[in-house]
C-alpha cells in the first residue's frame, strides 16, 4: 500500500534544535536507482537531512517515505521501535569515521547485523561476508581486526557491512573526508561500482569531481535550504544561484 510515487520522498522537512531551524521546508524525491549528491558548506544541514531519512535525527515537521512506507510514522513507542528497526534494515549508512566495532574482526563486523537481525546461520553469514568483502576488494583481510587496516580498508569494510544487510538505499555521509588523499580513490571506486549496479544512493560529499562523474543529480544546500538542484552538468557548470556560484568558486 502506497500513496507515494517516488522511491524516497521527503515532504516539507523541518528540523529544529531549540530555537535554531537547521532544515527549512525541504522536499526531495529520489527515484529507484538514482544517485544523488548533496553538497554545501559545513553546518548547512546535510548530515541532519541524511540522518532524518532513517529517523536517526527525527524531523520536527514533515514526512519521510521509503518505497511506499512512511519512515517517521507516529506510532506508540513499542510499535514504533519495531517499525523503525524494520525500516533501517533497508537503509545502509556509511559515515566519515567508519564506526567499525574494534573488538570484532572484519568478518564479524560484516556478519553481526545479518546474524542478529535476520537470524541467518553461521555458514550463510560467512558466505555473505566473503561475498561482500570480495565485492569491496577486502577478502584478504577477512580475519583482521580494524586496528590493522588502513583508513581506506576500514571504510571498504564499513561499506561491506552495510551491504551485507542487502539495503534498498545507501546513504554516505562524507565517506572519504577522513581519509588520506591517496586512500580516497579506492573507496570512490567501490561507490562507483555500486552506482554501476544501480544501487540507489544519496551521497554527501566535498568531492565535486566525484559527484560530477557518478551522480545523476546534485543538490546544493546552504543554511538549511536546498538552494539549487539539477543534473551535475548544470549545477557545476552553469549554476543559477549566486550562493551556489560562491560555494563552487571555493570548492571546484
Ligand atoms: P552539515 O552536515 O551540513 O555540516 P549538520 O547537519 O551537521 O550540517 O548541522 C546543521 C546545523 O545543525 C549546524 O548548525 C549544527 O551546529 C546544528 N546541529 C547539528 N546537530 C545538532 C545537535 N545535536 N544539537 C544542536 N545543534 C545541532
Ligand atoms: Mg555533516
Amino acid at each position: 500500500m502506497s500513496d507515494t510515487q517516488h522511491f524516497v520522498e521527503i515532504r516539507h522537512a523541518r528540523k529544529n534544535y531549540g530555537y535554531i531551524e537547521v532544515l527549512k521546508d525541504i522536499s526531495l524525491n529520489v527515484e529507484r536507482g538514482q544517485i544523488v549528491a548533496i553538497i554545501g558548506p559545513s553546518g548547512s544541514g546535510k548530515s541532519t537531512l541524511l540522518r532524518a531519512i532513517n529517523d536517526l535525527d527525527p524531523l520536527t515537521e514533515g514526512e519521510v517515505w521509503l518505497d511506499g512506507v512512511q519512515v517517521n510514522k507516529k506510532l506508540p513507542h513499542r510499535q514504533y521501535e519495531k517499525h523503525i528497526n524494520q525500516m533501517r534494515e533497508h537503509v545502509g549508512m556509511v559515515f566519515q569515521h567508519f564506526n567499525l566495532f574494534p573488538h570484532l574482526t572484519v568478518r564479524e563486523n560484516v556478519t553481526m547485523a545479518p546474524k542478529l537481525l535476520k537470524g541467518i546461520s553461521n555458514e550463510d553469514a560467512n558466505k555473505l561476508a566473503e561475498e561482500q568483502l570480495a565485492h569491496v576488494g577486502l577478502l584478504d583481510r577477512i580475519d583482521y581486526y580494524p586496528s590493522r587496516l588502513s583508513g581506506g580498508q576500514k571504510q571498504r569494510c564499513a561499506i561491506a557491512r552495510a551491504l551485507a544487510m542487502k539495503p534498498k538505499l545507501m546513504l554516505f555521509d562524507e565517506a572519504t573526508s577522513a581519509l588520506d588523499p591517496e586512500l580516497v580513490e579506492e573507496v570512490n571506486l567501490v561507490m562507483k561500482k555500486l552506482a554501476e549496479e544501480h544501487m540507489t544512493m544519496i551521497i554527501v560529499t566535498h568531492e565535486m569531481d566525484f559527484a560530477a562523474s557518478v551522480c545523476d543529480r546534485v543538490l546544493f544546500m546552504d543554511q538549511g535550504y536546498v538552494v539549487e538542484e539539477g543534473p551535475p552538468e548544470v549545477v557545476f557548470k552553469n549554476p543559477k544561484e549566486e550562493r551556489t556560484r560562491a560555494f563552487l568558486r571555493k570548492h571546484l
